[in-house]
């Protein structure tokens, strides 16, 4: 039975093993390729797209106060972050840490995480997981999103309407995460350079048996490589609801990609895809698979595992 922790006890493995998407196939076969860019884009981007507009149109300061750099909507902005990434995480982990819906179907680790290891902050996983994705991930993201926020409401850099050019704003949503995943396939090598890993990256990698708020849970040095992806919107001019999405998608997507199940039980045993068995891979084999699977470098760069045979 597929959905059960396997009969040895050794968590869920994926029955298939991990392949390159359809889209960079050379040349792309068609229908797998859309089949592809739809199961990568739904259902998931609809919450990230809901987040968004909540978060841009109903939870954000006005374009006048954001012309002028004042500490008390750069707040705004940081609890309004803080706000929506603990509905979303939070959410997760209530679903399936504490209410514990699906039991263990569908975990990578058949055990749950330790209540108490003294390598985490407070000896809690969770509370270290927290402390570190609100303290500091929702202070740099908040920090590099305001600072282009401000840029544009006070004419800095140039805003496109999406009356003016609503089909350039879509392509560049629709770029965003592949270019954000090579950004991210980079600074991910940069941060496993052994000196630079003890000083910043072990704090993420201290999660084998990740969960949702492991997400951004990084050290300082990490998030502020890790963020500066939102630069991008200094070089390309778009619009803000794009800016808050991009902070967004980097902000509260890896909740999802760090939740520790494969697959999330729905009413009647239907299933929907969750967490991201090639960066779980990662984090249980550390020098493996450093991308994401939508930006495939590792391929390129010899690192790719396509999570069958043992690693060496
Ligand atoms: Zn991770
Ligand atoms: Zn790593």
């Amino acid at each position: 039975m597929d959905r059960r922790i396997n009969e040895s006890g050794r968590g869920y493995v994926p029955q298939e093993e991990i392949k390159i998407p359809p889209v960079y196939h050379f040349p792309p076969p068609i229908i797998k390729s859309i089949n592809w860019l739809f199961n990568f884009f739904f259902p998931w981007w609809i919450a990230y797209f809901a987040f968004a507009y909540l978060g841009w149109f109903y939870l954000s300061p006005s374009i006048e106060k954001m012309a002028v750099l004042d500490i008390s909507w750069i707040l705004l902005i940081w609890l309004r972050n803080v706000f929506l990434l603990t509905i979303f995480a939070g959410g997760i982990h209530w679903w399936l840490y504490i209410r514990k819906n699906q039991l263990l179907d569908y975990k990578y680790y058949s055990r749950w995480p330790n209540e108490k290891s003294n390598k985490f902050l407070f000896n809690n996983q969770v509370k270290d997981n927290i402390f570190w994705s609100i303290i500091s991930g929702c202070t740099i993201w908040s920090l590099y999103e305001c600072l282009i926020l401000w840029m544009y409401a006070s004419e800095r850099i140039q805003t496109i309407s999406w009356n003016e050019s609503s089909l350039y704003l879509i392509l560049c949503i629709f770029v965003m995460p592949f270019a954000g995943g090579v950004h991210f396939y980079f600074i991910h090598r940069f941060l496993h350079i052994p000196k630079i890993y003890k000083i910043a990256h072990a704090v993420h990698h201290r999660n084998v048996n990740t969960g949702p708020w492991t997400g951004i849970s990084m050290h300082p040095l990490e998030h502020i490589p890790y963020f500066s992806f939102l630069l991008l919107w200094l070089l390309i001019p778009v619009n803000p609801y794009i800016i808050t999405l991009t902070g967004l998608f980097w902000g509260i997507g890896p909740a999802q990609s760090h939740a520790g199940f494969d697959k999330l039980v729905l009413f009647k045993n239907k299933t929907l895809e969750l967490s991201d068995y090639f960066h779980h891979l990662h984090h249980k084999h550390f020098e493996l698979n450093y991308g994401n699977i939508y930006a495939p470098l590792d391929n390129f760069f010899k690192s790719f595992h396509n999570g069958k045979i043992p690693p060496k």
